[in-house]
């Protein structure tokens, strides 16, 4: 099968040749487990995620790897004067206070581990919640950066012998980027372009010592870090970049991956580094194709915490959103284009998701294990537009211009959407979610006030079971009543 996927590296769509035939390996950078990850990170998973199940469903096996940063790092303001605060003790900070409102279950705050794991468990819950499969593969196939560290050690020392790395008075090892010609070739930042101020992301680290401002950390020597390890050159921390490069090499096994994703923030300087520091040591390509998902916003709008249009998962299921939508809303706009969400776009794919469910009503939602083999038309027509560098708007458009022209499904049309289902993971309804349950009111709650709405009616109480509803109403559930009964579903708000 010919599949076509846009890569980075070479600026243009390229036919799909993995290194072994029929296996895809496939590094995606992962969450920084410091704070809840946002669903502009869960786009970026979700991507991951749909690109590893088409290359399933076509036959490939695929071995997906997806780190987790549980090393600390500083913030990016005034590091050059020895400035900046460890994000992990912030998120620390954070924590005790949440602690001590009780929303927070984190037995020692203080100590970076744990705040590590509070983080690590809350992504694998809200991973799940999106069906994301790498969240059931944790730990084997989600590696921890605090786990690699002699992993990475090797690679800096590699690199020292190979004179792509040199080691500084007070004990930092930075990459020399002079010594790798193809610096810059992912991103387009090349070495002229940089020492003429490409902007201030070269500068991220204390620069004293440095040979060229563009040169990027591989080790700190730093005795008083709140993580920190033995290594040739002192007590400390790597650098972030080196991380990626060992846990990808590491847990693949190999030197050249088929695959690397990540957001477009990504590419430079993360990825950029991520390839000097890899080849640098092996020799060897590190990755053939490089692809990046283009940022969420929100109603227009970058996403930030100040002004109030941050979302998290657990946020939006909290407010009723169910999680299948939720991924559905993340994996309708093709990756290379900003995906806005809005609530509107919610709805939408509400609906979407409510349209494909009742075609197969009545089938039960086993999952499909089994190898695309044509089976029929919308099938192909869903691979021909997936394999067009994963066209995922073509791709629904096909599936919908046929759910609307059956008009009733025979059991062949109902297999045939559990099997695309196996790429797009949304008709398992979200009750059968188990990993995040909704904040307030629970459902147990729910159906005690629903039989007590019944009980009135049957009474012929209506103020009684007005009230109720209207109770229940402002909880955020929504309650039909109707001649058949009473039906009630938590209502989506984005506010
Ligand atoms: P971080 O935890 O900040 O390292 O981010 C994890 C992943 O999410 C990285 O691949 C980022 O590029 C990606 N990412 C961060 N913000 C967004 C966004 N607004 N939209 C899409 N991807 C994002
Ligand atoms: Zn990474």
């Amino acid at each position: 099968m010919d599949i076509q996927l846009y890569n980075t590296l070479s600026h243009r769509a390229e036919r799909f040749e993995p290194v072994t035939a029929g296996v895809v390996r496939m590094y995606n950078c992962g969450p920084t487990v410091y704070d809840y990850a946002h669903i502009g990170n869960f786009r970026a998973f979700v991507f991951a995620d749909v690109l590893r199940r088409f290359f399933e469903f076509v036959g490939y096996e695929v071995q997906q790897v997806m780190n987790i940063t549980d090393v600390g790092h500083m913030t990016e303001d005034n590091v050059a004067d020895g400035g900046g605060q460890d994000k992990m003790e912030l998120a620390g900070q954070r924590l005790k206070e949440a602690k001590k409102q009780g929303v927070a279950n984190v037995s020692n705050p203080d100590d970076p581990y744990e705040v590590a794991s509070y983080f690590t468990e809350a992504f694998l819950a809200d991973g799940k919640a999106l069906r994301l499969k790498i969240a059931d593969e944790h730990p084997q196939r989600m590696p921890h950066a605090t786990a690699h560290v002699t992993q990475m050690i090797g690679i800096i020392e590699r690199l020292i012998e190979a004179n792509h790395a040199y080691v500084t008075d007070d004990g930092a090892v930075y990459y020399d980027v002079a010594t790798f010609p193809e610096y810059g070739r992912l991103s387009g930042n090349t070495l002229d372009k940089l020492h003429t101020g490409a902007g201030g992301r070269v500068n991220e680290e204390h620069t004293a010592g440095k040979r060229n401002p563009a040169d990027f950390l591989l080790w700190k020597h730093d005795a008083s870090h709140i993580m920190k390890w033995d290594s040739p050159w002192g007590v400390g921390y790597p650098g972030w970049h080196i991380e990626c490069s060992a846990m990808a090499m590491h847990t693949l096994g190999v030197d050249t991956l088929d695959i690397h994703t990540g957001g477009e923030d990504n590419i430079f300087p993360h990825h950029e580094c991520e390839i000097a520091q890899s080849s640098g040591a092996t020799g060897k390509p590190f990755a053939n194709y490089w692809m990046h998902t283009r940022f969420l916003l929100v109603e227009g709008e970058k996403m930030s915490k100040s002004k109030g249009n941050f979302y998290t998962v657990r946020d939006l299921l909290a407010r009723g959103v169910d999680a299948a939508v939720l991924r559905y809303e993340l994996l309708r706009t093709h990756y290379r284009s900003n995906m806005n969400f809005t609530l509107k776009g919610l709805e939408d794919s509400q609906k979407a998701v409510n349209r494909m469910r009742s075609f197969i009503e009545g089938a039960s939602h086993g999952s499909w294990g089994g190898v695309y083999s044509g089976q029929s038309d919308v099938e192909r027509a869903f691979v021909e537009a997936m394999a067009d560098d994963l066209n995922i708007s073509a791709a629904l458009g096909a599936v919908f211009k046929w759910i609307n022209e059956v008009d009733t499904p025979a059991s062949e049309d109902v297999a045939a959407l559990q099997r695309i289902d196996a790429v797009l993971g949304v008709l398992t309804p979200a009750e059968a979610d188990t990993s995040v349950a909704p904040a307030g009111i629970s459902d147990e709650e729910i159906e005690v006030k629903v039989r007590q709405i019944q009980q009135a009616r049957e009474l012929k109480d209506y103020a009684k079971s007005d009230a109720i509803r209207d109770e229940l109403n402002d909880a955020g559930v929504e309650v039909q009543i109707s001649r058949d009964g009473v039906n009630w579903r938590r209502k989506m708000r984005l506010d």
